[in-house]
Parts: structure tokens; C-alpha cells; sequence
């Protein structure tokens, strides 16, 4: 028997640069389909989990998560996918099924999580991957393959945060960071009829973050600026990893704000604000299922836009290095050209 062999790009250790990596297709289970990948999204989670920030990776490790391509193959049970289509895939790429988060219909908080990503056993930096059709989304046919690999994991997470606490139009919504989440979450903001003001530490970034539908732009490091803003927001979208001012940014919400996480910063802060004002700081982590379907029809709809440079795979390392160094305007995504072969 004829086995199917996956060629990809991989670290081998912590923090390494990706190297060429093959391995032999594993069996699909019966709602298993197997995606040949056309397009996969460079995402700054592939940095951390290179660096096990979030302390479940192993080695060798096929990052790769925002994946869109055709279905090769489908498992006995899976029928509302068919070989050809084409598809996009997140983050997650199963669920237990199981625990209290999956019977609840929120997949993606499952008690399993480090077995749900699409990463395991490998990524989407390769010429296919397996994933349970449930994690599986079929794309409207005049939705770029590269808009819709950025939308799998940076669209659904600012979305989500987004579509879970915009209670109201009338909010006043702060988007900090305008980069490959924040230029996404300020596009979705307006579109959901929010007064949208971005800060960014980049001066630089004004007019294009006025061009992606802010009403306002503040420069973080104005401190002038900022001050005028003080109690000022409802809801603080943070999409930056780093560089951020913790006092100064609880310092402009509303009594009662809420600062929401999309990024995964390192947080320091006085806990002033927290209780003087009962703000309150919570993550937000990609959609369930419902959640992404929504997100595509509602990006389809109100043609949301992320902005992509394309690059071949075979440059990974390089488009790694992009992103770490905040240099993605503002998400790369990788074109593969691998197949798998018959071996
Ligand atoms: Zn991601
Ligand atoms: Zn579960």
C-alpha cells in the first residue's frame, strides 16, 4: 500500500529557523478531511509557539494556521464536504467533544486544547493538512484565497472579541495597535457601526488607520493626546504584543470599561484603575464555529480587507522574521507550491 508523504517546513528545537520536513500523511478518520494547501497566513502565535510561549509545543513543529486550499480527501462520515472544494481552516482543528466547553458549543475553549489546533501533528506550512470537517469552512468563490487565510485566525479572533462586547453601535470602541490584528479590528469595528479611535505608538500609521475606517487616531506616546481621552471608551480592543503603557490605556476607559486581549502581551500594571474605576481586563481566544461562518459572510458583506504581501513558502524563515520584527504590512501570506506525493 501507497502512502502519502507531506512535505512541510518545521523547527526542530525551541526558537530555531525552520527547516524542509516530510512526513507520511496520517490516516483519515471518518469526519477527518485531508486539505492540499494553496495559500497559508504567517500569524505572530507561530512565533510564540516556535518559542513555546504558551508552553505546549513539540518538536519537530510544523507552525502554520491560517490555511485555505481543496479538499484532497474526505472520511466515510463527512458529508457536507467534497474533494475539490475550497476551503479555509483556523487555529483549531477538532475539539474532545466531549468537555463541558464542547457540549456548551464554545469548541474553542476546549478542555483538550492543546490537542485541538490544527498543528497536531503538523501545520499548515506544508502541502496538506488533516482537520475534522467540523473545523472545516467552505469560501464563497469570489473571496481571494489569501483575504480569506488572514480572516481563519486574525479575522476570527478581533471579530469575536469584537461581536461578544459591542453590546450597542453607540460604544465608544478603542482599537490599540494597529497592526496585522488591529487593521482588521478596526475595519470590523466600523462596519458594526462603532465611533472607532485607534492608537498606535506609530505616528506613521494615522492616515492609513483613518483609511480602514477610524473616526480618530491617537498617538500613544502624546501623552497630551491621551490625557484628553481619559474615561473616554466603553470598550479598549489591545491587538499589540508589545510596547504597550498599561496605566495609561485603563486610564481612558469608561468607569466600568473593559479592556479586551486578542494579542497575548506580557501585563504589568498598577491595579488602580482596576478597582477605583471597576474596569476589568478579559482575553478574548478565536470563535466557535458559528462565530467564523458568521465572519466570513459578515468580512464578505461589508468587504472587509485585510492588506497581504505575498511570499513564496520556500521563504518562511524570511517571512518569520518580518513579523517578529513588526515589519508585516500588515500579514504575510505564505503561497505553497509543494504537493504530496505517493511514495
Ligand atoms: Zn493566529
Ligand atoms: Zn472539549
Amino acid at each position: 500500500m501507497s502512502t502519502l508523504k507531506v512535505l512541510g517546513y518545521a523547527a526542530n528545537a525551541l526558537g530555531q529557523r525552520l527547516e524542509p520536513f516530510e512526513y507520511a500523511s496520517p490516516e483519515l478518520k471518518e469526519h477527518e478531511v485531508r486539505v492540499s494547501i494553496t495559500h497559508c497566513g504567517v500569524c505572530h502565535t507561530d512565533i510564540h509557539a516556535i518559542d513555546d510561549y504558551y508552553g505546549i509545543t513539540t518538536f519537530p513543529f510544523v507552525p502554520g494556521h491560517e490555511i485555505v486550499g481543496h479538499v484532497a480527501a474526505v472520511g466515510p462520515a463527512v458529508t457536507s464536504l467534497k474533494e475539490g472544494d475550497r476551503v479555509g481552516i483556523g487555529w483549531q482543528g477538532r475539539s474532545c467533544g466531549k468537555c463541558e466547553w464542547c457540549l456548551k458549543g464554545e469548541t474553542q475553549l476546549c478542555m483538550e486544547i492543546e490537542n485541538t489546533t490544527v498543528m497536531v501533528p503538523y501545520g499548515g506550512f506544508s502541502s496538506s493538512v488533516v482537520a475534522d470537517h467540523r473545523f472545516v469552512y467552505p469560501l464563497s468563490p469570489t473571496m481571494p484565497s489569501q483575504i480569506a487565510a488572514v480572516l481563519m485566525c486574525a479575522g476570527v479572533s478581533v471579530y469575536s472579541a469584537l461581536r461578544t462586547y459591542v453590546t450597542s453601535p453607540a460604544l465608544k470602541v478603542a482599537i490599540a495597535g494597529v497592526g496585522g490584528l488591529g487593521h482588521l479590528a478596526i475595519q470590523f469595528a466600523h462596519a458594526l457601526g462603532c465611533e472607532v479611535t485607534a492608537i498606535s505608538s506609530s505616528l506613521a500609521k494615522k492616515a492609513q488607520a483613518l483609511g480602514f475606517g477610524a473616526d480618530h487616531f491617537i498617538d500613544s506616546n502624546d501623552r497630551d493626546g491621551m490625557r484628553q481621552v481619559v474615561f473616554s471608551y466603553d470598550l479598549l480592543v489591545c491587538t499589540a504584543n508589545d510596547g504597550i503603557n498599561w496605566e495609561a490605556l485603563l486610564g481612558i476607559l469608561k468607569k466600568r470599561g473593559r479592556l479586551v486581549l486578542v494579542g497575548f502581551p506580557d501585563i504589568k500594571l498598577n491595579s488602580t484603575n482596576l478597582v477605583a474605576h471597576e474596569c476589568s481586563i478579559t482575553g478574548s481566544l478565536l470563535g466557535n464555529p458559528p462565530m467564523m461562518r458568521e465572519m466570513l459572510s459578515f468580512a464578505q458583506q461589508h468587504g472587509i480587507t485585510p492588506m497581504v504581501e505575498l511570499m513564496p513558502m520556500s521563504q518562511v524563515n524570511e517571512a518569520l522574521q518580518k513579523v517578529k520584527q513588526n515589519k508585516a504590512r500588515y500579514r504575510i501570506v505564505l503561497v505553497n507550491e509543494m504537493a504530496d506525493s505517493e511514495v
